[in-house]
């Protein structure tokens, strides 16, 4: 595959840009006539899902209506390519069933009356409640809660420009895990693999398919392969993946650490690891094991207490634990050690979000690139902070001064991001209120475990006094709020992106079409919704001018950072917010620009994307300039402070940059585990998940035995509850869709609508010779669902998997609903706590300006499993534990297809039960969480410590 190139001719068939104001097709419609079509092509980027690829609007030039999305040739990291979701853009825009005006609720909560309101009622009701809240000292009770970010920086500057600490998000029943694992090895939360250049490939995940990241990787995971690279994929469903796969190992959920630690154990033990790194680039010095302390010791001496710390783990021991053959773990290794420094590998979700203690899947991952000395590396593993690029704007706010202990309670005190989940459970314990509540792009009562405990607190209003629901689309969560606000998809809004997608840096400058060629044809907007559907908006504007209506006079000192740089005292334009940073913060963009005859803002309007540099590799080694060396001191193990901070470290001689870690070098050795409470914890270790077979009964050898316990709650059934027990994984998503977004994105629902019950044949004849098709009833430990059965090989014995992204439903028939999505059901609260839900109809053809919706040939919308399951809090890094055993029968006479039933009361025991396996702060110092360890819109140092 031919790699990106400034002037784009690494795609042939894409629109070149000089053509881009006036592109001719041939009209496929008129065919066999030949008549043309002429377009105008402005470069956005996608908003369905984190990888912010880069896409083509084609504006029809006699309509003026966008067309079709294609990929931006332009963009650094997508190069010119996208996945089914991308294309759907052009549904979601043209979606007859989208919100295109603020609406307000006109009847009691939850009870789906609405009526149309102004942005500037909406700016005032808002503006109001958040000033007396922040004048009153109740900052706190100002929460934002983000599903789906969609930018860099501009949420962060506009909560400490309030001066709150009201940043949620959904990282919790995502990432944490992986997050905690990576971070605990080298301070960055996520590996930015360079698959394109490297020997070997390990996936413990589907990421090829569906990933993080999954576009610009698989195009690199591919490139990687066509240049001879073999892949493997860990997993314990034949993913898209795995069927691409060299080696597809197939493990019982949860054993994925025994794997890897056999694997190092093979890699040590045959004296395949490069010893030169490891002794350069971990803290081995401060290495304790089995009794045994580096300190003092031989580089040889730890090696060989490693070795027989690991010994256990040979790959008999992890093949009886995963199921994968000795004789594959032993080849893998052997591959990986001669691969060396181009070993590439990604975890993200699978194992990670499935398991308790899924953060040890990443610390026993990063052993192997650590052994291999893969880490900063062509063809290797890279640090996500070097390979993203965020540009930082004018006039920061300082970090605010409070600690929000409804987003990080005391009990998790290193979770990485938010402990958003259990909101519902911190309200009802009487833990705070919460007085402004905005929800954007975030749809917890159907994406998250226990969505009942989100209705129930979402429709309380003494809980929740005003809660506003910032989405494109309907959603189960908008159902519950005061005020639904319409904000624009990929072509109708400004954001700025960078991600880690490849072993390079560049920026992606999301824009709204429909204004950007309005203006450039000679129109004025004050405001984005002027120009965009109905009065659809963005977030940037809103931001700006709801802080500008918390602040009027400027006297709280927020407004200032809403004012322009360039016109002292006026309000802020996305003009003069994006141009800025483009002109001041972005290494390379005004010279690009200049070339070309164009402001920065110009340049980044006209391509959509620029690329900052591919100097990435060995961030580590970069040496300390002499300024940066003035007045500092060097410790007795290498590192350099100055001024009480760190700065670099010593090696081979060299003043470096190290990594952001305490010891500055990677660390084999947790120091922060021992000293929060974790000493079993300090290097990657192997420990049972909830879901491991011992807890279905499973006869169990070594290690593990006698001291799984004690980290893992057992499983209380409700006594209605019958049939076998398997492990659910419910978290694996099919490509084409995204969570709520995708609702009513026609080409992408066509193709799927159907979340069935895998089952293997091996179970399948146990459960009494279930075929395709029969109805199954799924027992939780709060509820059931009931499904339709798929019974494939593509997955372990004794695990039953539902995808997630499907399973929608709407409480009115027809309006302020996605039709083409949903399910119409019965919802009844029939006790108190206890939900029962049943589909009255599903999907079926409808009336509406779009001719195709009355064309809809499908009736499934799927089964909410999600709504089915408690919270698993992980201990250490609070990652809701989405695995999890659950009872499988056939279902009853009385079952029909989607019926739910939940029960809230046990859901609160089942938080309370995992509640108790955390080990709560006071840290060292009285403090809450380590000051080393990142925290999304971190406040100032001071917070940090408890004060009573
Ligand atoms: S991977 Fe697909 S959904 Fe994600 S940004 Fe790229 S085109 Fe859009």
């Amino acid at each position: 595959m031919t790699d990106f190139k400034r002037d784009g001719s690494h795609l042939a068939y894409c629109p070149p840009v000089e053509k881009w104001d006036d592109w001719m097709e041939l009209d496929a419609e008129a065919w066999p006539k030949r008549v043309e079509k002429h377009y105008q092509i402005v470069p956005t980027v996608c908003f369905n899902c984190e990888s912010a690829c880069g896409l083509l609007a084609y504006v029809d030039k006699q309509s003026g209506e966008i067309a079709k999305f294609e990929g931006n040739p332009m963009h650094p990291a997508s190069r010119g390519r996208l996945c089914a979701k991308g294309p759907a853009t052009i549904n979601q825009i043209h979606d007859p069933d989208r919100i295109l005006y603020p609406m307000k609720r006109s009847g009691p909560r939850g009870a789906g009356k609405w009526e149309r309101t102004s942005w500037d009622e909406v700016l005032e009701t808002f503006g109001t409640r958040i000033r007396k809240a922040i004048q009153e000292g109740r900052g706190e009770e100002v929460m934002y809660h983000v599903g789906r970010p969609g930018h860099d920086f501009i949420m962060d500057r506009m909560l400490q420009a309030w001066g709150i600490d009201g940043h949620n998000s959904h990282t919790n029943v995502c990432s944490s895990s992986a997050r905690l694992g990576y971070m605990l090895w080298h301070y960055a939360d996520r590996p930015s693999p360079d698959h394109a250049n490297a020997r070997f490939i390990l996936l413990l995940s589907a990421h090829l398919e569906s990933g993080h990241y999954f576009n610009p990787h698989a195009q690199r995971i591919i490139d990687g392969k066509m240049a001879g690279a073999k892949l493997a994929v860990m997993d314990p469903r034949l993913s898209n993946t795995a069927s691409m796969a060299d080696y597809w190992m197939p493990t019982y959920p949860g054993t994925e650490v025994a794997v890897l630690l056999a694997m190092a154990k093979v890699i040590l033990e045959e004296n395949r690891f490069d010893a030169k790194f490891v002794k350069n680039w971990t803290n081995w010095e401060e290495l304790e094991v089995d009794g045994f302390r580096a300190q003092g010791q031989s580089f040889e001496a730890t090696v060989e207490a490693l070795k027989k710390h690991y010994a256990r783990f040979t790959p008999q021991f992890a093949e009886k634990e995963s199921g994968v053959k000795a004789e594959v773990i032993v080849r893998i290794a052997r591959e990986i050690a001669t691969a060396g420094s181009k070993f590439a590998s990604h975890l993200w979700r699978g194992t990670a979000s499935g398991n308790l203690g899924g953060w040890q899947p990443a610390r026993a991952l990063m052993l192997l690139h650590v052994l291999t000395g893969s880490v900063g590396t062509e063809g290797g593993h890279n640090l996500n902070a070097w390979n993203k690029f965020v540009p930082k704007p004018f006039s920061v706010p300082p970090p605010q001064k409070r600690w929000n202990e409804l987003l990080y309670p005391r009990e998790w005190p290193l979770s990485m991001h938010e402990m958003s989940f259990l909101l519902p459970h911190f309200l009802k314990e009487g833990r705070g209120r919460i007085e402004a509540y905005f929800t954007r792009v975030f749809n917890p009562v159907w994406t998250y475990p226990d969505g009942f405990s989100w209705i129930e607190m979402l429709r309380d209003e003494e809980k929740v006094g005003l809660h506003a629901a910032l989405t494109p689309t309907w959603s189960e969560t908008a159902w519950f709020a005061d005020y639904v606000l319409p904000m624009g998809f990929s072509s109708e809004r400004h954001d700025l992106m960078s991600q880690e997608s490849y072993a390079g840096k560049w920026i992606g400058f999301r824009q709204p079409v429909n204004r950007v060629l309005r203006e450039r044809a000679g129109e004025k907007f004050e405001y984005t919704y002027q120009a965009n559907p109905g009065e659809v908006w963005e977030e940037d504007e809103f931001w700006i001018n709801l802080s500008w209506a918390i602040d009027p006079d400027g006297s709280m000192g927020i407004r200032k950072y809403f004012e322009s740089p360039y016109r002292p005292g006026q309000k802020l334009t996305v003009d003069e917010y994006y141009g800025w940073m483009f002109e001041n913060s972005v290494p390379g963009l005004p010279e690009a620009a200049k070339k070309e005859g164009l402001t920065p803002l110009g340049y980044m309007r006209k391509y959509g994307a620029f690329e900052i540099t591919r100097d990435v590799y060995k961030q580590n080694e970069k040496g300390l300039s002499e300024s940066e060396l003035a007045g500092s001191q060097v410790e007795a193990n290498g590192v350099i402070k100055k001024s009480g901070k760190l700065v670099g470290v010593v090696v081979e001689g060299k003043a470096v940059a190290g990594y952001n870690t305490p010891s500055r070098k990677l660390e084999l050795f947790s120091k922060t585990m021992a000293d929060w409470k974790w000493p079993e914890f300090t290097i990657p270790e192997y420990y049972r998940s909830h879901i491991h077979r011992a807890a279905q009964g499973a006869s169990v050898g070594q290690p593990g035995e006698d001291f799984d316990a004690k980290y893992t709650p057992v499983v209380e059934w409700r006594k209605e509850a019958r049939g076998e027990v398997y492990t659910l994984l419910p978290i694996f998503r099919l490509p084409n869709l995204i969570h709520t977004r995708s609702g009513n994105a026609k080409f992408l629902y066509e193709i799927s609508h159907k979340n069935p019950l895998w089952v293997n044949p091996v179970d399948a004849k146990k459960l009494g010779g279930v075929r395709t098709g029969d109805l199954m009833k799924v027992h939780t430990e709060i509820g059931y669902f009931v499904l339709h059965a798929w019974v494939t090989e593509g997955l372990t014995p004794g695990v039953v998997a539902c995808s997630h992204h499907l399973g929608r439903w709407r409480i009115n028939k027809e309006d302020q609903v996605e039709r083409m999505s949903s399910a119409w059901v019965d919802l009844k609260e029939v006790g108190k706590g206890q939900w029962k839900m049943r589909q009255i109809e599903g999907v079926a053809g409808y009336g509406s300006k779009d001719p195709d919706t009355k064309r809809v040939w499908w009736s499934d919308a799927g089964v909410h499993q999600d709504i089915t399951f408690p919270v698993h809090p992980d201990p250490v890094s609070g990652m809701h534990c989405w695995h999890q055993l659950v009872r499988v029968e056939r279902a009853g006479a009385e079952d029909r297809y989607g019926d739910i039933f939940v029960d809230t009361n046990l859901a609160h025991a089942v938080y309370l039960k995992w509640k108790k396996l955390a080990r709560p702060a006071p840290g060292p110092g009285g403090l809450r969480r380590p000051l080393w360890i990142p925290r999304v819109v971190r406040p100032e140092d001071g917070a940090y410590y408890i004060k009573e």
